[in-house]
Parts: C-alpha cells; sequence; structure tokens
C-alpha cells in the first residue's frame, strides 16, 4: 500500500504500566518471573528474606551436616531511605548492615561475611566516608561478621549504600515464609512501631529547625524511640533462645516493612489466613502516647509504620506451653485456612480486613 507523501503511519501505542500503578512487590513479580531457576544448587530464588544456595554436605565434629549458604542484600538510597540532615553518618553504615543481618535472622541462620558498595558525590570527604566505616565496623563487631569485599564508585545524586550479606545454616534449620499452618500461633519478638514515632519526631524536629534555623532540636526524653529508628538491631539471638526452648518456627520473616505487610507475605506464600488481635500487639507504652500525640492510633504505626526489625514468627499450638512465659515474644494471633480471610480483631470484637499499607517505594 502507498501512504501519501508527509503522512506519517501511525505506530501502534503500546500503553507503558507506571512503576506507582505496579508498586514494589508487583514490579519484583513482574521482573523476576520471567526467570526459572536451573541450578540445582539454587535452593530457594527469588522471594524470601533470603536465597538459599545448597553448599553441600560438610562435617561437624564426627557428624555429617548438611549446610546451605544464604545471600540477602538491600539498598539504602539518600532521599528514600535516609536523610542526611539527621542521621549520623556512623548510624547509617551500622543500620545497612543491620537490615541486611535481619534477613539472614528471618531465615534463622547464621550471618558471616558482608560485601558493602557505595556510591559517592565527589563533595564528600574521605573522613565521611570513614565515619560510614566505623558504623559498618561497629555492626561487624557486634554481629561478629566479617567485611569481605565491595565496589566504589561515584554518584551524581547523593550517597547510595548496598549492601550484601552471606549466611550459613544446616539446611533443615532454614525457615521460609512459606512454612506456616492454619491454627499455627503467631507471634512477633521485641515491640512494634517505635521505630516510625522515632521517624516522625525527627521529621517534626527537621521543620521546625527549618522553619527557624536558630531553634535547637528538642529530642530529649524521646532516646528509645529515635535509637530505634536510627540505630536498630538484629534478632540474631531468636535463633538459639528459641533452640534453646526447643521451638523451630513453622515460618518467618522480618518486620521491616510493618507488621500489616509481613503478615500477609506469610499468609500468601504459606497459603493460609490469619486472624490477629489488636489488643496482642506489643507497643512500648510511651510509644503509645506520643503516638496518641500525633494523632495516630499506636497499632497503625505498629502495622504500617515499618523499620523495627523485629522477627515475625509462627509456631505450631503444641508449642504454646514452651513460649507462652518466655519474655520478650508475644503471641498475637493465629493462622486460619485461607477462606477465612486475614483479619485483625479490635478490643470491642470488630473484624477490620488487614491491608498492606507499608512503605510506597514508588
Ligand atoms: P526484604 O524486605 O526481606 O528485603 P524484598 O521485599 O526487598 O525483601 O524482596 C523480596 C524478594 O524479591 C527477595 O527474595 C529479593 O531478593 C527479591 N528481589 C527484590 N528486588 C529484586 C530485583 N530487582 N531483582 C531480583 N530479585 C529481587
Ligand atoms: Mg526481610
Amino acid at each position: 500500500m502507498h501512504e501519501k507523501k508527509g503522512k506519517k503511519q501511525e505506530e501502534p501505542k503500546q500503553k507503558l504500566t507506571s512503576l506507582e500503578e505496579l508498586g514494589e512487590f508487583g514490579l519484583i513479580d513482574r521482573l523476576t518471573t520471567p526467570f526459572r531457576t536451573k541450578n540445582p544448587t539454587t535452593v530457594m530464588g527469588v522471594g524470601d528474606d533470603a536465597a538459599v544456595i545448597d553448599t553441600g554436605t560438610g562435617t561437624d565434629g564426627a557428624c555429617p551436616v548438611h549446610t546451605v549458604c544464604l545471600v540477602s542484600t538491600d539498598l539504602l538510597v539518600e532521599g528514600i531511605h535516609f536523610d542526611r540532615t539527621y542521621t549520623p553518618l556512623k548510624h547509617l553504615g551500622y543500620k545497612a548492615v543491620v537490615v541486611n543481618v535481619s534477613d539472614i535472622a528471618a531465615m534463622n541462620g547464621i550471618p558471616q561475611q558482608i560485601t558493602v558498595s557505595i556510591a559517592v558525590s565527589s563533595w564528600f570527604s574521605a573522613e565521611a566516608l570513614e565515619e560510614i566505616y566505623a558504623g559498618i565496623r561497629l555492626a561487624c563487631e557486634k554481629y561478629h561478621i566479617d567485611l569481605v569485599g565491595g565496589d566504589t564508585s561515584s554518584s551524581t545524586s547523593g550517597l547510595i549504600i548496598s549492601v550484601t550479606v552471606i549466611g550459613t545454616a544446616p539446611k533443615e534449620e532454614i525457615v521460609y515464609r512459606s512454612g506456616a499452618h492454619p491454627g499455627d500461633l503467631i507471634c512477633v519478638t521485641g515491640d512494634l512501631g517505635s521505630a516510625y514515632i522515632g521517624l516522625l519526631l525527627l521529621e517534626r524536629e527537621k521543620k521546625v529547625f527549618q522553619a527557624n534555623p536558630g531553634m535547637q532540636p528538642e529530642l530529649t526524653g524521646f532516646d528509645y524511640q529515635i535509637g530505634r529508628f536510627l540505630k536498630p538491631e538484629a534478632r540474631t539471638d531468636i535463633r538459639s533462645l528459641l533452640q534453646g526452648i526447643g521451638v523451630r518456627p513453622t515460618s518467618m520473616i522480618d518486620i521491616s516493612d510493618g507488621l500489616a505487610s509481613e503478615v500477609l507475605h506469610l499468609c500468601n506464600q504459606s497459603d493460609a489466613g490469619c486472624r490477629i488481635y489488636e489488643e496482642k500487639i506489643p507497643i512500648d507504652p510511651h510509644t503509645r502516647e506520643i503516638a496518641m500525640e500525633f494523632k495516630i492510633i499506636p497499632s497503625v504505626a505498629a502495622l504500617s509504620g515499618g523499620e523495627d526489625y523485629e522477627l515475625l514468627f509462627t509456631i505450631p499450638q503444641s508449642d504454646y506451653e514452651k513460649i507462652r512465659d518466655v519474655a520478650g515474644i508475644s503471641i498475637i494471633g493465629h493462622m486460619t485456612v485461607p477462606a477465612e480471610g486475614k483479619f485483625m480483631i479490635t478490643p470491642d470484637g470488630k473484624e477490620v480486613e488487614i491491608t498492606a499499607q507499608g512503605w510506597k517505594a514508588f
């Protein structure tokens, strides 16, 4: 067919999908589903807190043990994950390691090594980077891990830190997100929501300071909340605590995006529903008070806040007696059959459907 001169042939318009409408998890799904793992050493690929790689059978003294290697990586981007106006660089280095170590703890593994990659603007000084590395070193000492490599690049837009952590565990001790059964009890370590309240306090003082640079930030009395946000810890202690009382979680995840998002991950990957009880969600009393001052329902800070880096796990109902009186572990509900849905029960008995309102990545 001849086109008239000067008239352009119309190209079919392809509708492009915005990252916003996909969301973080939708995007990861879309990008990674075309991949099929082909190596038998890949035990677990995309979809859990860490990948699981088979390293074969070794020995522990006289006993043969089948160990696996765990790998996880996390990226911290200036302006997205941290704000340098109130994040001390040493804390930033520490947190960059902790958030990775937390993913190994969530698999019931033992962290061993990290690699650290940084991209940095040229106006950064070597001393500033040394501060970050002082924090990284502190975390390496605390969690007994070795820095074994990384990469360094310049950046045109602020600071980016990517940490990869490598861990190990006997194969049969690995706990996946997918192992929960209807009836299992849902447990959480520590308390939730304080990191988010810490972030709100820091943001509030930043605004006050911007409006009136002569004013000093008023952060005394909020050490716990601010500490939870700026210098979180990974719950590597839970592995031995649970082993000590003879409890093996059926599923586990770390709480980086908020309780709601993580409990939904356990439900979806275990093909189960859940009931969690609002009054059972552990929240620090002072955090409750501050949340109310911010006109935030405290449980919402726990459900949707994120960055607490506690562990959420399920155990068989038969282990109830073993865990009931353990300090620092709360039973907040139970798993159900999928048809019963995913609900939170309020103190007055209302059933509220759990939806993920975690950090919006885009
Ligand atoms: P977490 O919150 O535990 O760090 P994420 O939600 O970041 O986990 O990631 C979920 C899963 O998707 C993990 O298995 C992770 O390795 C994988 N993943 C995330 N981003 C990508 C990516 N860009 N390419 C491949 N896999 C990814
Ligand atoms: Mg995780």
